[in-house]
């Protein structure tokens, strides 16, 4: 896997391919051309693919929160048995794919992972529906990073989505390579910060495992660390955790700068607190203090570096 592009599961219609009910598409710009450089993306159309052709009457999911219906809005004609018949088929084909994460298409009765319309015997709609393949997809792939199109337009939650991918990424390439208890040790050294931006307590939970690694076989403790680890990245990261953890690198080297440098640093931090100014700049004057330096432990740490720059998502105030 290691040097494998990033596989990536995504909602057809997101792509641009005309598969929608109405025959048009949902063309997200910033997956295809952005993201896309990035990673593989793997289709699926779970209505296409179950035959139901394109254009097609439009559906809603009826009935109970936990197993509804797919009907379509006007004839009434009931798909799900469809629709959950391909969508098994297609998890275990995608089971073989490793993918690292999957951008799903909102609102859609199929692919929605929250908050689709869900209506009751007398047609009254709720918020409470999740897509039927989407639901069978996280059920099968309880730790796979998802999110939808329209979520990621929120630069916190697109920054906060790619860094669950790229985690995950790493945390696949750790199983791949039968790990030993010193490398999930290993692992955790090296998120140590990136665990700190996001959630203390699961940072000290994780903490806790590693320290009893004794007591687990090697493939055991890294299946519980991985379910904690990524239970910890979806804690949403904060300008205020984000200034905890500078302020806790800086100390690694703060007596070897000038009075001028350190004011200069602190006042970075401050600015970035302040919202005045992105994460990346006091992110990079730490970058290069780290490398003036030679800050090992701190060079290693993931949180310098969580994903490419050039998807500039540490970039926005
Ligand atoms: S939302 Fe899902 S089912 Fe609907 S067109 Fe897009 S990929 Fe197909």
């Amino acid at each position: 896997m290691t040097g494998q592009m990033l596989r990536l599961g995504i909602s057809r219609c997101l792509l641009g391919e005309s598969v929608r009910f109405d025959g048009g598409h949902k063309h997200d710009h910033f997956l295809t051309d952005v993201l896309g450089r990035y990673v593989e993306w793997v289709p699926v159309c779970p209505e296409v693919e179950a035959g139901l052709g394109t254009p097609r009457e439009a559906m809603r999911l009826v009935g109970d929160p936990d197993r509804p219906q797919l009907i379509t809005v006007k004839s009434g004609m009931d798909h799900t048995e469809a629709v959950e018949r391909v969508s098994a088929n297609r998890l275990q084909n995608l089971k073989r794919l490793s993918l690292s994460g999957y951008v799903f298409k909102k609102d859609s009765p199929s692919c929605g992972i929250e908050r689709v319309r869900l209506y009751n015997q007398s047609g009254m709609p709720s918020r409470q529906g999740v897509g039927i393949f989407a639901r069978a997809f996280m059920n099968q792939f309880p730790l796979i990073p998802v999110e939808e199109e329209g979520r990621l337009c929120d630069p916190d939650l697109r920054e906060n989505f790619i860094e669950r991918v790229f985690s995950y990424r790493r945390y696949q390439e750790l199983l791949v390579k039968s790990p030993s208890r010193q490398s999930v040790v290993q692992f955790h050294t090296m998120h140590k910060y990136l665990l700190l931006s996001h959630s203390h307590p699961h940072y000290e939970a994780l903490g806790r495992l590693v320290g009893q690694a004794h007591r687990y076989h090697p493939k055991e403790l890294a299946m519980k660390y991985g379910e904690l680890f990524m239970k910890a990245l979806a804690v949403k990261a904060t300008v205020r955790k984000h200034v905890n953890v500078l302020q806790h690198i800086v100390g690694f080297f703060k007596t070897r700068l000038t009075a001028q440098e350190k004011r200069e640093l602190l006042g970075v931090i401050d600015d970035y607190h302040r919202g005045l100014t992105p994460l990346i700049a006091p992110l990079t004057l730490i970058r290069h203090y780290v490398t003036l330096f030679d800050v090992s432990y701190i060079h290693a740490q993931v949180y310098l570096n969580p994903h490419p720059k050039e998807l500039m998502l540490r970039n926005h105030v």
